[in-house]
């Protein structure tokens, strides 16, 4: 099926080209066996980095393509269009840009040509915590410094990637809440050496997920870091996750635009060609309106992400448009995937048809790395200037 491209460039039509031509390596049924088995796709998470996909938004001097929020954001929505996951992918994207704002001049030489290159990977982000949840002021895990070293000590809960990833942003408070003059002041970021720390002052617990995500419970205690792996300055971390927000919202929600437009495209060929009571079942209004009105939620969505996109890329703000096109690319797919059940009929729930994982897959985009309650609470305070409900 042809969806419009709405007045891509030349080059990033070719660049969504070439992600298309990838990802056709692999299928359904390679995604089929990593959900069943619970695994990391490494030889694909390989073959994007091969590419030079992952290191789209790395600047050249650092060995990436230098490209902007927008062609990640596209190349996200392609992995996804696919049929292919593309969490690892919107990870290593999104976490690198606080090293890349924020990190010294010595950090990032030490460590943006290795990731480009994919000798290191950096897609494990540790903010959730059980007793603070979304109130992310509220985080416990303590950094002490200790001469030339952090000792660190807490629990973080839903950390994915961390066995797959080399490096991990760390959101730890050095300060404790109440003795800040604000509650965002206190929070720092530390970039941890996973293959040091994991058994060695870090223990990792797989939690099971209905999702295959490979997250996990961390425990740390005494785990040593050293100060040379301090991001920005001590106690204002906070402001650099805030400050990454707006990027990470674009290119995770392009994840839920890619999984819309797989579930449409879905939904039309098989209401095409499956003949019920002699006709094909999409002759039937009720089979035919929700894919032509998920069709719609999914095209507007997109292209609220072309505008919060290009905004971002031209050095602008866009608050609003990035929480806009957040919850709209989370909604969109959930209703596309729902109206692609319907359409599949029992065959939906049918391993092999593969609806039923993708289905489960994209209804995260409404819980994590933020949920849409959060994103309503931004719009309905910060934009449209309501009450305060927290
Ligand atoms: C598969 C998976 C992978 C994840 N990966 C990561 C990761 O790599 N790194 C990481 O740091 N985190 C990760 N997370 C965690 C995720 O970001 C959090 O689950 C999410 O931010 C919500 O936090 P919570 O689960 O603690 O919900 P809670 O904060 O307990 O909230 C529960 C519900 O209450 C709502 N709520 C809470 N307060 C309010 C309010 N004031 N107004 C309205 N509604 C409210 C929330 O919106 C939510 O719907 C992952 C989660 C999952 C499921």
């Amino acid at each position: 099926m042809q969806f419009s491209d709405y007045g891509l460039t030349d080059e990033q039509k070719a660049l969504c080209q070439s992600v298309r031509e990838l990802c056709a390596r692999y299928p359904d049924t390679y995604w089929m066996k990593l959900d069943e088995d619970h695994t990391y796709p490494t030889e694909f998470v390989e073959a994007l980095t091969e590419g030079g996909y992952l290191a789209a938004m790395i600047p050249e001097q650092y060995g990436g393509m230098g490209l902007g929020v927008k062609e990640g954001s596209l190349i996200l929505e392609e992995i996804s269009r696919a049929g292919c996951n593309a969490a690892a992918s919107h990870a290593q994207m999104y976490i690198m840009g606080t090293l890349l704002r924020h990190g010294s001049e010595g950090q990032k030489e030490a460590y943006l040509p290795d990731i480009a290159s994919g000798k290191t990977r950096l897609q494990a982000f540790g903010v959730t915590e059980p007793d603070a949840g979304t109130d992310t002021t509220r985080i416990t895990t303590r950094a002490e410094r200790k001469g030339n070293k952090y000792i660190v000590n807490g629990r973080k809960v839903f950390i994915s990637r961390v066995l797959h990833s080399d490096l991990m942003l760390l959101l730890v408070r050095t300060t404790p809440r109440d003795q800040c003059a604000k509650k965002t002041d206190g929070i720092t970021t530390l970039l941890v050496d996973l293959n040091r720390a994991v058994g060695d002052g870090l223990e990792v617990t797989p939690i099971a997920t209905m999702v295959n995500h490979q997250t996990n419970e961390l425990v740390f205690e005494n785990l040593e870091v050293p100060v040379e792996n301090l991001i920005g300055e001590e106690g204002k971390g906070f402001r650099y996750i805030l400050s990454s927000m707006n990027a990470e919202r674009i290119l995770v929600a392009s994840e839920g635009v890619g999984d819309g437009r797989y579930f449409v495209e879905k939904a039309v060929d098989y209401a095409n060609s499956r003949v019920v009571f002699d006709r094909p079942i999409g002759q039937n209004q009720g089979i035919q309106f929700p894919i032509a009105r998920a069709y719609a939620s999914v095209e507007a969505a997109r292209l609220v992400r072309d505008r919060a996109a290009e905004m971002f890329d031209q050095g602008e703000n866009p608050r609003e448009q990035a929480n806009m096109y957040r919850l709209l690319a989370s909604e969109a797919p959930c209703e596309a995937a729902t109206a692609c059940m319907d359409t599949y009929g029992g065959y939906g729930y049918a391993k092999e048809y593969h609806i039923e994982r993708k289905y489960r897959e994209c209804r995260l985009l409404k819980t994590a790395p933020i949920s849409n309650n959060l994103v309503l609470s931004f719009l309905g305070q910060q934009v449209l200037g309501l009450p305060r409900s927290f």
